[in-house]
């Protein structure tokens, strides 16, 4: 397989003068390619050029951007096993996983964004005051710097650039320093259909390439998913300029299993939206709330469900999940499980250890009778980890599942859409889903409430996150 390791600056493939990133893949621990990353100079080039290029590019038509971004769309299906290939080695996800999940989803975005871009709307134009008629335009906003994590590398890089170029502007993408491989690529099939200088990619780490991005001061927009700690750090030195920011942070998704709900796809649902991309997902479920009396019956099926969930390498037969993207989070992940189980009154009822071996493999791990004040269910781990938690009723489960400081996903599973339907109006959390979870689509909006950020991905409302909306007034 072809790896590409030069980074896209101002319409150029060029090498990175900074230090080498090692690129590992994490179902054996073997280094697979070395990226060096992006200097200061380097960086300054690529916005230099992304602004230089917004000039025209900002004035294209819609209908001109729609059509570019559904030759991109194209360009990326047909080399679609070529990415999920190089993404399931860089991240060590399923292949199979890779190729009929998120390839589709990245394809869609594009071409979701590639109609969009031609759909804004606004209120209608009028005389407000006697003799003046005014408009509202919506106009893109520069140069925005967009910097992405590593669990699901190129969605990420799908649902930053899709809607930032649908709407004009022109973008700077840092993918994470772990898993570059897939964007360099698609930086490759880009250059081919899009002007110099409206796409860059640029990669290295987020203190030596990320912040020298957010500080530019030509960059007019910083969009981020990643950690809450990076997005308070942006947020701080984005004041200095006063750049529009777009955080997309994380996670702590509670699950509100009521008495009633239907057991068999309850646990079918936890075992697969708890543990995709092992659990390396901002929306997991990864905080399971169970009443009463489903709670010992839960807890028992979810036990046996979570021991069959096959664990290996990306191309093993019918492997559903793979490892974790470095050891570094596989620790962390452990020391989570470790500090649960010290508290003396959690049950390890599946899982629990580090699996011994090549790769940076954790067993999918159900934890049960955790308490509100847990840290196991407070704070996220961002690895297959899930913990439950028994309640009582609907008051108390409502109150523990907003008593968080995360506001990003949530579900509800009850037969009585009633009960369901006024439950999730009481939640706190940028999206609810009810009988299901995890479940996302171009159409609609996903992102955060408190400290999960704020701006939407996906949706007309991230193409309006990324326009300005302006008034023209005309004296008649
Ligand atoms: P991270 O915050 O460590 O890194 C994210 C990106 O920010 C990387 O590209 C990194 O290099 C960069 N970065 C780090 N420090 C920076 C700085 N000072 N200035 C500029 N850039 C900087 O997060 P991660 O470990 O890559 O990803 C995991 C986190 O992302 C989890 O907390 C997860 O919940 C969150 N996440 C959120 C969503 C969402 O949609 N809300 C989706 C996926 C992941």
């Amino acid at each position: 397989m072809k790896l590409s390791t030069q980074l896209l600056i101002d319409g150029q493939f060029v090498t990175g003068d900074g230090q080498a990133e090692p690129i590992l893949n994490p179902a054996t621990g073997e280094l697979i390619a070395s990226v060096p990353e992006a200097s200061f100079e380097q960086v300054n080039r690529a916005v230099n050029g992304a602004q230089r290029a917004f000039a025209q590019w900002s004035r294209t038509t819609p209908a001109s951007r729609s059509t570019l971004l559904l030759r991109l769309a194209d360009a990326i299906e047909r080399h679609a096993e070529e990415f999920a290939a190089l993404e399931s080695l860089n991240c060590g996800k399923p292949y199979l996983a890779v190729l009929n999940d998120e390839l589709p989803a990245v394809v869609d975005c594009f071409r979701f964004f590639a109609g969009a871009a031609r759909c804004l709307q606004g209120p209608l134009a009028g005389e407000y005051i006697e003799g003046h008629t005014s408009m509202i335009r919506r106009d893109p906003i520069g140069v925005v710097g967009s910097i992405a994590p590593w669990n699901y590398p190129l969605m990420m890089a799908a649902w930053k650039m899709a809607p930032v170029l649908a709407a004009g502007n022109t973008v700077v993408l840092k993918p994470s320093e772990q898993t570059p491989l897939t964007a360099l690529r698609l930086a490759e099939l880009a250059s081919e259909l899009f002007p110099r200088g409206v796409i860059n990619i640029v990669c290295g780490r987020g203190e030596s390439v990320g912040a020298p991005l957010v500080e530019h001061p030509l960059v007019r927009m910083v969009s981020l998913t990643g950690d809450i700690a990076t997005g308070q750090k942006i947020l701080q030195s984005a004041a200095r300029t006063m750049k529009r920011t777009h955080l997309e942070l994380g996670g702590k998704a509670p699950v509100i299993i009521f008495d009633d709900a239907d057991l068999e796809a309850v646990v079918a649902g936890i075992r697969t939206f708890g543990f995709y991309n092992a659990g390396q997902d901002c929306t997991a479920a990864c905080r399971i709330y169970a009443q009463g009396k489903i709670y010992d019956k839960f807890v028992a099926a979810m036990t046996d469900a979570v021991a069959s969930i096959k664990v290996g390498g990306p191309r093993e037969e019918g492997v559903e999940m793979g490892p974790l993207i470095s050891d570094r989070q596989r620790n962390r992940v452990a020391s989570f499980v470790e500090r649960a189980q010290s508290s003396g009154h959690v049950e390890v009822t599946a899982g629990g250890k580090i699996r011994p071996g090549n790769g940076f493999f954790f067993e999918p791990t159900l934890i049960a009778h955790a308490r509100q004040e847990d840290e196991i269910v407070r704070r996220e781990v961002f690895g297959p980890v899930v913990s439950v938690t028994r309640f009582t009723d609907a008051e108390q489960v409502v109150q523990w599942a907003n008593d968080s400081d995360y506001g990003l996903a949530s579900s509800v599973w009850t037969r009585d859409l009633g009960l369901a339907s006024k439950v999730a109006s009481h939640l706190q959390y940028g999206c609810t889903w009810i009988n299901t979870h995890f479940m996302l689509t171009s159409e609609m909006p996903h992102g955060g409430m408190k400290m999960s950020g704020y701006g939407k991905d996906l949706s007309l409302y991230a193409l309006e996150d990324y326009t300005v909306p302006r008034h023209i007034m005309v004296k008649l």
